[in-house]
């Protein structure tokens, strides 16, 4: 018997008929059992979070019209009666008694009914994609709810999977694929134990794929998306970017983190785990080949790509009465813990601590990034400056800091731009810096260009 493959098809391979097409000719030329994962189709997320925002009923139900008309167009190709047809108009339905309650605004009690709302994308591609692959091969496809298998904290909005009950869950799943079962599930939506719908944030179709391909004890796990694979970075910020045969979970891992949005920074931890080898490729066009991750490549670049996080926070604590005194840090953080606030960079000097947000990772879940309490808690023991509107460009390679020195390439490339903060030295993987949004993407050509 060979083993399973789970193989993950993101939003604009899910866009239309024709790309929908593409992806199941995809999936029926693989040999092994392969469980397919779905994201929304490219722009029903988007919307279902601007209805959750949506203070009008005008606006959600144009959304809402909008998001039924993408839906249909790519069901356009299937005949009539196909039971596609009747089972979104069905899952329509549903949506839109949500729609026409949808809260005023994200309240954090509201975030479970946000999160039954953010699921309709990937509940109605599902039917899509098993409608297009029953019409293509002998066998039919079913649909399996996501929420039957992956099993999550109730963190709604960002929440964190239970490998091991998934793990359960997935065991009928695992011998139907054996029997050459042909399944599609959601990616990005998940159950609670109390069974409500959950969501693992945006982008989070990728780290669906990995928990079940873990849960699944698969062999492969095929991202298949809009590009050939990882590129050295960005293909949108530079043409000539390059496609990446290889690279390593640890370099994949930091690329993701810092803003490559090919890969969501979580989907690596189940793949290095538990063994499951990474491929990322085409899905219009899989004979391009695409890049394998792997534990140890070919080849250890001292650097091999580049990445850009937009939207970044930089806030500076500055506290003249800390000077000498213990305790600053840990005051400091036992504040944003409290606050459930994730910092990502961090640099100090005796009394001031600067530190980076990540504004696009507290809007998945409908939080504000700086709450006015948390500021307020500050200000009583400290000065705070917030800057916004920053990118995060990081330089990922390998023993960055211990061989040659890719500082003054840095520094050289972003000349004359003011770097707001600098960190290198927590990983041998990454040295990254902080300019503004208007800034970065000439800093990453300039750099790019000595790749
Ligand atoms: P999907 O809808 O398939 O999940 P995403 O839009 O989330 O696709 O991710 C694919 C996009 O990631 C590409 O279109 C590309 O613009 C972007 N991207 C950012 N950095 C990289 C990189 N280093 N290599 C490849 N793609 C990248
Ligand atoms: N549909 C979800 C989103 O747009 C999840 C995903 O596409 O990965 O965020
Ligand atoms: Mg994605």
């Amino acid at each position: 018997m060979l083993p399973i493959h789970v193989a993950k098809f993101g939003g604009t391979s899910m866009a239309n008929a024709e790309s929908i097409q593409a992806c199941v000719d995809v999936v029926e030329r693989q040999e092994n059992p392969t469980l397919v994962v779905v994201s929304a189709c490219a722009g029903v997320t988007n919307r279902l979070v601007a209805i959750s925002h949506s203070h009008t009923q005008t606006e959600r139900q144009r959304l809402f019209d909008e998001i039924v008309d993408i839906h249909c167009q790519a069901a356009s190709a299937l005949p009539k009666e196909n039971a596609v047809h009747h089972h979104l108009a069905q899952l329509h339905q549903l949506l839109h008694i949500l729609v026409q309650q949808a809260p005023d605004a994200l309240e954090s009690h509201q975030r479970q009914k946000r999160d039954e709302l953010l699921s309709f994308g990937e509940r109605c591609s599902s039917r899509l994609f098993a409608a297009y692959w029953s019409q293509t091969s002998a066998t039919n496809a079913e649909v399996a709810d996501a929420r039957s298998l992956l099993v999550t904290n109730n963190n709604f909005g960002n929440a964190s999977p239970n490998i091991d009950k998934t793990r359960e869950h997935c065991a009928d799943l695992r011998e139907q694929l054996n029997q050459g079962a042909r399944v599609v599930t959601q990616g990005f939506i998940g159950s609670s134990e109390e069974g409500n719908t959950t969501t693992l944030g945006r982008g989070g179709s990728d780290y669906s794929a990995a928990i079940l391909a873990a849960a699944l004890d698969a062999e492969q796990l095929n991202i298949w998306t809009d590009v050939a694979g990882i590129y050295t970075t960005d293909p949108r910020i530079c043409s000539d970017a390059r496609p990446l045969e290889q690279i390593s979970f640890a370099e994949a891992a930091e690329l993701a983190t810092f803003g490559a949005k090919v890969l969501h920074p979580k989907s690596l931890k189940p793949a290095i785990e538990n063994g499951i080898k990474v491929f990322v490729g085409h899905s219009r066009y899989p004979e391009k080949g695409g890049t394998l991750i792997l534990p140890e490549p070919d080849e250890r670049p001292s650097i091999r790509a580049l990445a850009r996080r937009k939207n970044q926070t930089l806030l500076t604590v500055n506290s003249v009465d800390m000077l000498h005194a213990t305790g600053f840090l840990a005051c400091l953080f036992d504040i944003l813990a409290r606050y459930d606030i994730s910092v990502d960079l961090v640099t100090t000097s005796e009394v001031s601590i600067a530190l980076t947000l990540d504004e696009e990772g507290s809007q998945a879940n409908g939080l504000s990034v700086l709450p006015e309490a948390m500021l307020e808690e500050l200000r009583e023991f400290a000065t705070v400056t917030i800057e916004q509107g920053l990118s995060l460009i990081a330089v990922i390679g390998n023993d960055i800091g211990h061989f040659g020195d890719i500082s003054p390439w840095v520094l050289e490339a972003a000349s004359p731009v003011p770097i707001r903060l600098i960190c290198q030295g927590a990983s041998r993987h990454n040295l990254c810096f902080l300019v503004t949004d208007e800034q970065a993407e000439n800093i990453i050509k300039k750099l790019h260009a000595k790749l």
